[in-house]
């Protein structure tokens, strides 16, 4: 079965086809700046030419319209119609305590959805609108819904539980819900595949560290633990997030600058992490990297800055899982950056790791980076977000 896969933002549109029996993306590309001046969308067919075309989206739907005369377009479509697209599969970020997996879209569900938006509210009002711009444009199409949210939903009480008062978790729900859930459950799984061993006898921490970072720890094959809280603010410093701090900070800082709640909220998710730490050398980890290797001060506060707080918590999650078996490193970071992935691991070694230094060199690949005799196997294994909703959808659909 042919799977359109669709992670709808409030400005951008990121699609794949993708071919459930051989798990090949047919085609994929990504919509940007849907709403605002300067639209433009990309296209790139397996084995083709990319192509780039700058073109207004006032909406969505515009932008779904697009996707769809992309891949069925006479000369370099990948479908001759759109019956042969047999389910689409949304990637929704919020699914609250309701969603525990993924679901076939229904009027219930798209509720249940718009009831959660307050935990989420740039996500998925946006995450709807595509849901709805599909339906609109492939009527009849059955529609997965697959949650950041829902493989953390296994976590227990002392987990996701914050030391407030009880009755906020009963009326407002406030709890920790943790994201990339996607990511942690497809690399979890992945794992247990690559050392042949059944997800019940493996103890796992998940390292997804990309431009947002959350780290899982996973044991029985479910996530009895994750840094990302109530919104993907908590947890790990991330490229511009800056994860845990001390609440009574956001009270001080709008004191001192005279800025609302708001605009220090804004500061926390977009102007610190890395790239706050660095002052403001860059968000990007090439750039940190480049700027710690020529001595620039802010590239090695941030990197070191990131890399403890990595550490800290894989030790945290070593004591949650009562002993850990693989460590695996996977998003953009953990995938690409040796660099990152060595100063880590260095700081591990009571664990008993460590670190294949020639395996550390590669990018991108399934490759264990720790010596065979390492007590604790370390791993990268590139996540595919795409190809696990795609499975989810074809599961629930078939
Ligand atoms: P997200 O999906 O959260 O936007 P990604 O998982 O795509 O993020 O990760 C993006 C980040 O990966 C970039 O900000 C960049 O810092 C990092 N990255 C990508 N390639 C490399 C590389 N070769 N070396 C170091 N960092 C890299």
């Amino acid at each position: 079965m042919k799977v359109l896969v669709i992670n709808c933002g409030s400005s951008s549109l990121k699609y794949q086809l993708i071919d459930s029996d051989t798990e090949g993306v047919i085609a994929k590309g990504l919509c940007e700046r849907i709403g605002i001046d300067g639209g433009i969308i990309s296209y790139a067919p397996e084995g083709g030419e990319k192509e780039e075309q700058q073109i207004e989206m006032p909406d969505h739907k515009k932008a779904i319209e697009l996707v769809i005369s992309y891949l069925t377009n006479e000369k370099t479509g990948v479908v001759k119609s759109l019956s042969e697209i047999g389910a689409v599969g949304h990637r929704i970020v919020h699914g609250g305590e309701k969603f525990t997996q993924s679901v076939i879209i229904n009027d219930e569900v798209k509720k249940a959805i718009e009831e959660v938006s307050d935990l989420a509210p740039l996500h998925n009002p946006a995450n709807l609108i595509g849901v709805n711009a599909c339906e609109a444009l492939m009527p009849g199409v059955p529609m997965v819904a697959v949650f950041d949210t829902a493989f953390h939903q296994t976590m227990p009480e002392e987990a996701y539980l914050y030391a407030l008062p009880y009755e906020y978790y009963e009326k407002y729900r406030i709890r920790r819900y943790g994201f990339h859930g996607t990511s942690h459950a497809y690399v979890s799984a992945r794992i247990a595949e690559i050392l042949g061993k059944k997800k019940e006898d493996l103890k796992t921490i998940v390292c997804h560290l990309g431009n947002g970072a959350s780290i899982s720890a996973v044991r029985n094959g479910k996530c009895i633990d994750t840094s990302m809280g109530l919104t993907p603010l908590e947890g790990l410093i991330m490229g511009t997030r800056s994860g845990d701090l001390d609440a009574s900070i956001v009270e001080y800082i709008c004191k001192k600058e005279n800025l609302s709640v708001a605009e220090v909220e804004n500061i926390l998710n977009k102007k610190s992490g890395v790239l706050g730490l660095s002052a403001g050398l860059g968000s990007d980890f090439r750039d940190l990297e480049k700027g710690y290797n020529e001595g620039n001060a802010g590239g090695k506060r941030a990197i070191e800055g990131f890399v403890y707080r990595v550490v800290k918590y894989i030790g945290a999650y070593a004591a949650a899982l009562d002993g850990v078996d693989v460590i695996c490193f996977t998003a953009g970071v953990g995938e690409n950056s040796g660099f990152v992935r060595q100063k880590i691991v260095d700081r591990i070694d009571f664990l008993g790791i460590t670190l294949d230094e020639e395996a550390n060199k590669k990018r991108g690949e399934e490759i264990r980076i720790s010596t065979p005799d390492s007590r604790v196997q370390v791993y990268v294994v590139p996540t595919n977000e795409e190809l696990a909703i795609a499975r989810d959808t074809v599961a629930l659909v078939k």
